[in-house]
């Protein structure tokens, strides 16, 4: 820190208040985590000073040797982890993963039959008049998601995305009544709309997908499936998601973070069934430039630590930790979408204490716990204001927090929650963020929240 101060003090300021803050109080995100000493470590090094466009042994800079080594490692552990036949490890983030997904699924089923109609290898081997018809092809496909208030991402298709400037898109929601995805529904709606991609996973859907039955959906409707598993490849990676529940052997194409349950650097990674691997790689240059190669070797640290054994405990404890939270809030009053978890989320309908999600997102943070408003299914509030709270497990449970610690979150949680009033309704316009929470209980919860 002393180092960074000499040149921008305010940033080593800030730098040392985060890690204060993550200190004092208790992280609930469910996107987020505390990557290793070795995965951080890993990122802050002369990597990060490298070009190297181009993938493993096919490099567009000279040099890049060592950067081969860490890409060729982070990918092959995330084959041996994950059980794929194929991993590319360069995207930055979780979007641009599905970016690179999207793009080869488009080179794959839509770009290589036109090549091939027109007896060329190339695009730029096209005539104006085929590349013409090309690109409207390509602009006229289709993807199937679940719908951003039932837990679905931006990314699967929606407009304010570019994902869904790109396809023209549907989504498909849960039950009304359960809050459960309902499969029929879903197959019912992908016979109707015929999409390209059908989409599963989830940012905020309480609950395990049956990914056996999604792909089967996707095969009677000549679908490729494209599972995002961002938020839960921690539970994948664990062991604890497995058979019909694990998106690997049943997805054509998966993506993923790897930062979230998965615990490693800020960054993004995609794999793939054979049939697509080709066009995945292809990454860079058609949606990447430069890897960012001290991520991707943080990346090989990080899969490495999820290969050990302990780390299947970790996803374990990250699962029960969810239930026994989960069992503490619904005892507690609270209403719970789903009616519980049975993976690294739960998610409050805080309308049942009269708030909105930013009312009650608000008085949590005033009491020293972190969490992040969320629409809930058919969400009255909209996606600004909502209904719900998101609480994840994953970053207490690295912190070594176990079911009692965890009951006495879903106390301070409930509490806060009970000693909050709302002093506007959800119509009074500007005021629909205001509220009052009694100031003795939020310093209260904030030392035990430190305590804790
Ligand atoms: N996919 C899902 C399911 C997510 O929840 C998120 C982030 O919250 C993303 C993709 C995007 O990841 P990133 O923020 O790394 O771009």
């Amino acid at each position: 820190l002393e180092v960074i101060a000499s040149v921008e003090p305010r940033v080593a300021n800030a730098i040392s208040s985060e890690l204060a803050d993550q200190r004092a109080s208790l992280k609930l995100i469910a996107s987020e985590n505390y990557a290793s000493p070795a995965v951080l470590l890993t990122m802050g090094n002369w990597f990060s000073d490298k070009y190297a466009e181009g993938t493993v042994g096919h490099r567009f800079y000279a040099g890049c040797q060592n950067v081969d080594t860490v890409e060729a490692l982070a990918a092959e552990h995330a084959r041996e982890l994950f059980g794929a036949p194929y991993a590319y490890v360069q995207p930055h983030s979780g979007i641009d993963a599905n970016l690179v997904a999207f793009w080869a699924v488009l080179a794959t089923r839509v770009e290589s039959p036109a090549l091939e109609r027109a007896g060329v290898r190339h695009v730029n081997d096209l005539t104006d008049a085929d590349w013409t018809t090309l690109r409207r092809a390509l602009g006229d496909q289709r993807m199937l998601g679940m719908s951003l208030d039932a837990g679905g991402h931006l990314t699967h298709g929606f407009r304010p995305n570019i994902s869904g400037k790109m396809f023209a898109q549907s989504s498909y929601g849960t039950d009304p009544g359960t809050g459960l995805l309902d499969y029929d529904a879903v197959r019912a709606r992908a016979r109707e709309f015929r999409p390209l991609i059908l989409m599963a996973g989830y940012s905020a859907y309480p609950r395990r997908v049956d990914f056996a039955k999604m792909r089967e959906i996707a095969d009677e409707v000549g679908a490729t499936l494209v599972v995002d598993m961002a938020h839960f490849a921690g539970l994948v990676a664990g062991k604890l998601f497995t058979g019909d529940f694990d998106p690997v052997p049943h997805a054509h194409v998966v993506t993923s973070t790897s930062h979230k349950s998965l615990r490693g650097p800020r960054g993004g990674f995609v794999l793939a069934q054979p049939e697509y691997a080709d066009a995945v790689d292809r990454g860079c240059p058609m949606v990447l430039g430069g890897p960012l190669p001290h991520v991707m070797a943080a990346k090989a640290v990080a899969f490495a630590e999820a290969r050990r054994p302990e780390f299947a405990g970790y996803a374990r404890a990250v699962a029960d930790n969810a239930k026994t939270l989960a069992e503490g809030l619904s005892r507690r009053g609270a209403t719970l979408v789903t009616g519980g978890t049975d993976n690294h989320l739960v998610l409050i309908d805080v309308t049942s204490f009269g708030l909105t999600g930013r009312q009650a997102e608000s008085a949590l943070l005033d009491a020293g716990i972190v969490t992040n408003r969320n629409a809930v299914p058919a969400d009255p509030n909209g996606a600004w204001y909502t209904s719900g709270v998101r609480i994840g497990t994953p970053a207490l449970t690295s912190r070594g927090f176990g079911a009692d610690d965890f009951d006495r979150v879903g106390e301070l949680i409930t509490d806060v929650l009970s000693a909050t009033t709302p002093t506007a309704t959800r119509d009074g316009s500007a005021s629909k963020a205001k509220y009052v929470i009694d100031e003795g209980l939020a310093d209260k919860t904030r030392a035990a929240a430190a305590e804790l």
